[in-house]
């Protein structure tokens, strides 16, 4: 490793060492190489691009697909000193011929720019004219189709290397399953670089699925009992697939007294865009949304997300819940599933009318994600294992690590609830089903004789509670199907049969049933033990969003709050003790250093 970058490193980004693959990749770069770089979602990746900039000749070009994430690099780079500037539509015809002159005259460092403006014959014309650093490729998997956000003006980019050979180019990725980092290879020309893949891990996320009965009630426990509730100030975002379900959460979060937003794509425009911006200005807003939010949001100190409604797939789960925690510190990624969930997605995949090939994948990613809901092992063990990165022990971090869930043999449960429905004709939902298990006498009970089934009361072992968590486990595995175009009305499922008769056995979960949330200490996001230590967090913080405000700049580029944190438990006294703390650069210890050391002195431990 170069000295040079390493005194970078810590005058400029303000860290003692590089993380992971970091290091090498910066070496590597520097040296000229290309390269492809897969690292999780705050992983580092940006310094690997960044610091190269500042050590090789000329402009780095940074090809970004999204306008706010580039705003929010070039934000976060100048507060750290660094010359950069983003060319987009946001810049006046002015401002983009003052940028370019710069870059001609190697007067910037780095500088952001949206692929379609790259490929512009004007701009091309330009470049030619500027020393050139190496180019950077951010969110490469862009590039491929088997991504989630193919851009066709990616598939371009692969000119780069045949007019500019000798300019080293660095493609960037957080997703990228085997054939899409394939594609990305292939695309991009980059057959002649270094690969870096690091694990897919997130370790201080902390993965929890809870079988569903009041979601909302269960929503509000969870943020009280994990987050300091209204008063923890905390960023979370909390998803529901339908944009009434998001306009009511948020309108209910309001009323328990929560700073909630809310943002789907049925919105104005505007309304939206004001949305995105309060959360990623302000602190401690909780944003509902639907899937629609979430792209380019780089905001770091998001403590939580929460699903109240199944994603997609694995790899959406992987996405949106990876949007927490991009600082490193404990972060939670909390779901409910239930019966109803389970049957929804069931149904959008058999429902679909995409080819057979097509289906069957889609079939093949819902029961990847159904596992995951209804496993017994370590979450993130079966979160990674299917993205073929192994995790040899469990991780300790999770609910069912946690909370270890036994499993039981359902066998007999399930033939009585299989053989229960078949009996009641298959034509009701679980609720009554149930009733029935549990020889309830309910007014319809009499009226469709159905007490006199011989499955009236077969099932008093459980309580309607497991009761639910079986039919939720069974329709899971496809055992039986909900219809959900007539009254919700279940079904028996084509595989039944050989449990019926006897002819293969079920393991079932026994679902954890309510318990009382324990309060846990409103802990902050590092948890800070010490009650005064998190009095001058919250001091702390408030300080750096006034500075943020006068600028106009989200809090995070100014410090994160992991920085914060270790202010608040070391209190340096002078600002050379401060230049010591992760995160504290030369220029921004100049810049802010005496005002955080005087919150500090103000802050005293009582
Ligand atoms: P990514 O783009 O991979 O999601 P970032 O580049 O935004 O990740 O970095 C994530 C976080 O990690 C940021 O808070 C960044 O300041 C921090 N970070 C990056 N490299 C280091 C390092 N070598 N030491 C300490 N913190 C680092
Ligand atoms: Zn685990």
């Amino acid at each position: 490793m170069s000295d040079r970058a390493r005194q970078l490193l810590h005058d400029v980004f303000g860290f003692e060492s590089f993380r992971g693959s970091q290091g090498a990749v910066v070496d590597h770069v520097i040296a000229g190489g290309d390269a492809l770089v897969l690292m999780p979602t705050g992983g580092g990746k940006s310094l690997c691009y960044q610091l190269p900039a500042l050590i090789r000749e000329g402009v780095a070009v940074v090809i970004s697909p999204l306008i706010a994430l580039m705003e929010d690099q070039v934000a976060a780079l100048k507060q750290a000193g660094v010359r950069a500037a983003a060319l987009n539509s946001n810049r006046t015809f002015g401002d983009s011929l003052a940028i370019e002159r710069q870059m001609r005259a190697g007067e910037l460092d780095l500088v952001y720019v949206a692929p379609e403006r790259l490929l512009t014959p004007a701009f091309l014309d330009h470049l030619d004219g500027c020393p050139i650093a190496l180019f950077a490729i951010d969110e490469a998997h862009c590039v491929s189709q088997w991504g989630h956000d193919f851009r066709p003006e990616y598939l371009q980019l692969a000119l780069l290397h045949q007019r500019y050979p000798r300019v080293p180019r660095i493609a960037l990725t957080a997703t990228a399953d085997g054939p899409t980092r394939k594609d990305i290879v292939e695309r991009l020309d980059l057959a002649e670089g270094r690969s870096f893949v690091a694990g897919f891990d997130r370790p201080n996320i902390c993965y929890r699925v809870v079988a569903k009965n009041s979601a909302f009630s269960q929503l509000l426990r969870f943020i009280e009992a994990e987050h300091g509730g209204t008063g923890g100030g905390q960023a979370g975002i909390v998803y529901c697939l339908s944009r009434r379900k998001v306009e009511e959460t948020a309108a209910r979060l309001r009323e328990a007294g929560y700073n909630a937003l809310a943002y789907h794509a049925g919105m104005e425009k505007a309304a939206r865009t004001e949305n995105q911006h309060r959360f990623i200005n302000e602190e401690g807003i909780v944003m509902v949304a639907t899937i629609a939010f979430g792209m380019g949001i780089d905001k770091p100190n998001v403590r939580f997300v929460a699903h109240l409604d199944l994603p997609k797939s694995l790899e959406a789960y992987y996405q949106e819940t990876g949007r927490a925690g991009r600082d490193g510190l404990p972060a939670n990624a909390w779901m409910t599933d239930g019966l109803q969930d389970v049957a929804k997605v069931q149904q959008m995949v058999l429902a679909s009318d995409a080819p057979e090939g097509q289906k069957r994948i889609e079939q093949r990613k819902l029961n990847a994600l159904l596992g995951f809901c209804e496993t017994t092992r370590c979450r993130r063990q079966v979160l990674l294992d299917y993205f073929a990165d192994h995790l040899p022990e469990p991780c300790g971090n999770c609910d069912t690590c946690l909370t270890p869930v036994e499993s039981f043999d359902g066998t007999t449960v399930a033939q009585k609830a299989l053989s229960c429905v078949y009996r009641t004709g298959e034509v009701f939902g679980a609720a009554h089903v149930i009733d029935v298990l549990l020889g309830s006498e309910t007014p319809r009970m009499e009226k469709l004789r159905h007490d006199q089934l011989s499955t009236f009361g077969i099932g008093k072992e459980l309580s309607k509670g497991e009761w639910q968590s079986v039919f939720r486990q069974l329709v899971a595995h496809g055992l039986l199907r909900v219809d959900m175009e007539g009254y919700g009305g279940l079904r028996l499922g084509p595989d039944c049969r050989p449990l019926l008769k006897g002819e293969t056995t079920l393991a079932l979960r026994h679902d954890p049933q309510q318990r009382k949330a324990k309060k846990k200490v409103a802990a902050a996001a590092a948890g800070l033990a010490d009650p005064a230590d998190e009095a001058l967090f919250q001091a702390l913080r408030q300080r750096r969003l006034a500075l943020a405000k006068a600028q106009g700049v989200p809090p995070y580029v100014i410090f994160h709050d992991s920085t914060l944190v270790e202010i608040a438990r070391y209190r340096p006294g002078s600002l050379e003790d401060l230049s010591r703390l992760p995160g504290v650069g030369q220029a921004k210890l100049a810049r802010y250093g005496d005002d955080f050391l005087s919150v500090v002195a103000d802050n005293g431990p009582a």
